[in-house]
């Protein structure tokens, strides 16, 4: 099916009902993105509202606002409504799913260089507590996962694939849905981090053959800070212990016993920021409403030419390797701290981060990279501000 690129109407049209576009260049999307003002609104309305008629008051009125919000996540990953799971960060997310596996003496987890760092402190974890090993699989020469590799090293003990579909710090992405048939194939648990894919890129859980999916709202989501989501699939939830419990999390309860509710809700805590929930849904809406084949496209169509341009100046390197490329650009300046060059962009009005090991730790260390300036686009950048960016980066040189 062919995907109608955005026009340059509607990237107007976006950008109009995105404050943040009027006065900064924002390159750091995969920090955190403007939001819509619709996502603004909603918050601001709903805490005034609080204030005004009473918190518990104002979710009787919302209810069915709130909900719809998890029906607008399982829309966007294709998933059921019962396997979504709204929580305050990506980490929270990863952390509820991988701490439910119980694992034991000589169960091996396989992850890869690309793997975010703070699942890594887990996996050292599994290691130092229940003696559970953990085996990375390393990219090829041109930054490649190398699938052979996995499916050589899966054996019987093999309890876990943890995967980072795309890494923190580098503009390569990794086959999930290969990764995915040879986790189902030899039935292994399939956890992954999609933090940095969804609201960039399309995900659908039931095409990745994925168990457990964790994801954050203020990346390329578009949602405020402090919003993240899980997905469970149904037929793990009850292999999966829980960590935190409330009333909430269980459908009734003696002195003696209790039983967890039914469905991903039961990773959740009754207390929560309803405001940024219904924030993080309308962010969901919007990009759905775009269509997320048409923000892939145009994120790629994007971040190419950035690519392109970086590296036509002499003394730039660009550091994204392997076939599949994403918005994340990272690159250095010859001779200039990572940090130099971001903060003389940011006198030009231009935002950009600055990346360490301790995001990407295996594969920065790998490639003796201690510190990298990333670019990340999103589809409401424009040709112009990446032209804009050019410039600067020849000047400042
Ligand atoms: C940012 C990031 C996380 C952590 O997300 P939080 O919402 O900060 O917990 C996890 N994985 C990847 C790949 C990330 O880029």
């Amino acid at each position: 099916m062919q995907t109608k690129p955005l026009t340059e109407q509607e990237v107007q049209q976006i950008r109009a009902e995105t404050k943040g576009t009027v006065e900064k260049i924002h390159f750091n999307n995969a920090g955190a993105s403007f939001p819509p003002d619709i996502v603004v609104e909603t918050i601001i309305n709903y805490l005034t509202e609080e204030a005004m008629y009473g918190g518990y008051e104002t979710e009787f009125k919302y209810n069915s606002a709130i909900e719809n919000v998890y029906a607008s996540i399982a829309k966007l990953i294709n998933a059921n409504i019962d396997e979504v799971a709204i929580v305050e960060n990506a980490s929270t997310g990863w952390g509820l799913a991988f701490n439910g596996i119980t694992f034991k003496k000589g169960d091996v987890i396989i992850t890869t260089e690309m793997e975010y760092s703070t699942n890594l402190l887990s996996f050292i974890n599994a290691k130092r507590n229940d003696g559970a090993e953990f085996i990375i699989i390393p990219n090829d020469e041109q930054g490649n996962f190398q699938l052979a590799a996995l499916e050589a090293a899966i054996t019987p003990q093999t309890k876990l694939i943890a995967i980072t579909h795309i890494p923190s710090a580098a503009g390569g992405m990794l086959p999930i849905i290969e990764i995915g048939k040879i986790a189902n194939k030899h039935n292994i648990l399939y956890l992954l981090d999609a933090c940095q894919t969804v609201g960039h890129a399309p995900i659908d859980v039931k095409e990745i053959g994925c168990d457990m999916l964790s994801v954050t709202g203020r990346k390329y989501m578009r949602a405020p800070r402090g919003t993240g989501f899980l997905f469970v699939k149904r037929s793990l939830l009850d292999k999966l212990t829980i960590s935190f419990m409330d009333g909430h999390t269980v459908e009734w309860m003696t002195c003696n016993d209790y039983k967890l509710r039914d469905g991903a809700r039961r990773f959740e805590l009754y207390e929560k920021n309803r405001a940024l929930i219904l924030g993080l849904g309308k962010a969901v809406d919007y990009a759905l409403h775009i269509g997320m084949d048409r923000i892939w496209q145009r994120i790629q169509y994007l971040a190419n030419i950035m690519r392109q341009q970086l590296k036509s100046i002499d003394g730039t390197a660009v550091h994204d390797t392997g076939d599949q490329q994403c918005g994340i650009v990272t690159f250095s300046v010859n001779g200039m701290e990572a940090t130099t060059v971001k903060n003389k962009l940011a006198e030009k009005n231009i935002n950009v981060s600055v990346s360490m090991p301790r995001t990407t730790l295996i594969y920065m260390n790998k490639n003796h990279l201690d510190s990298i300036i990333r670019a990340s686009v999103h589809y409401y950048n424009t040709e112009e501000e990446i032209k804009i960016f050019y410039d600067a980066i020849k000047s400042i040189q």
